[in-house]
């Protein structure tokens, strides 16, 4: 069977605060933003859960208790390629291999050192830039199980 359909792709850019009430406010924008591919749950779960952990670290470690912003862009296609990036102007990071380790954390004893081993575990690829004063810059691709094509 043929299926001569054009496939399109979707795209949006945000910016926002850096503050704790705008982790529920990303993973409710990345939700409405994929519904209309009517994604399976699972898939959406899991995209949800990365950009939250992506998000909560700029809140947490880019910016730590200072103002600044957050810079979120997503593209995705009809048959369901999704490219997320999440980047911050915060502190950066010394050793990107480093802190990608499980259970590597500089948040002592509150946090647990699993977010980037939560986005590689739910995402297809997960990248990381970063320089010390400047900023880090998170791109995450999933190809998620959509109906068409
Ligand atoms: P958890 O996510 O389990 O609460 P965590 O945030 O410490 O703990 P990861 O998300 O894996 O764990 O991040 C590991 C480490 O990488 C952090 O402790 C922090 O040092 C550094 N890091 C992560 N994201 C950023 C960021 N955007 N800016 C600066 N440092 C970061
Ligand atoms: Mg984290």
């Amino acid at each position: 069977m043929t299926n001569d359909k054009e496939i399109r792709t979707h795209n949006f850019e945000i910016e926002f605060d850096s503050c704790s009430r705008n982790e529920a406010f990303a993973r409710g924008v990345i939700i409405a933003f994929l519904s209309e591919l009517d994604p399976i749950l699972e898939d959406l779960i899991e995209v949800k859960t990365a950009v939250s952990e992506a998000v909560s670290n700029c809140i947490i470690h880019a910016y730590r208790k200072s103002d600044g912003r957050i810079h979120m862009l997503c593209d995705v296609s009809d048959d369901g390629y999704l490219t997320i990036t999440i980047k911050d102007n915060g502190v950066g990071i010394e050793n990107v291999e480093k802190a990608m380790l499980p259970l590597f954390t500089t948040g002592g004893t509150e946090r647990s050192g699993m977010g980037f081993t939560v986005m590689e575990t739910f995402m297809d690829s997960v990248t990381v830039t970063s320089n010390p004063g400047e900023g880090t810059e998170v791109v995450m691709t999933k190809k998620l199980d959509v109906g068409y094509v």
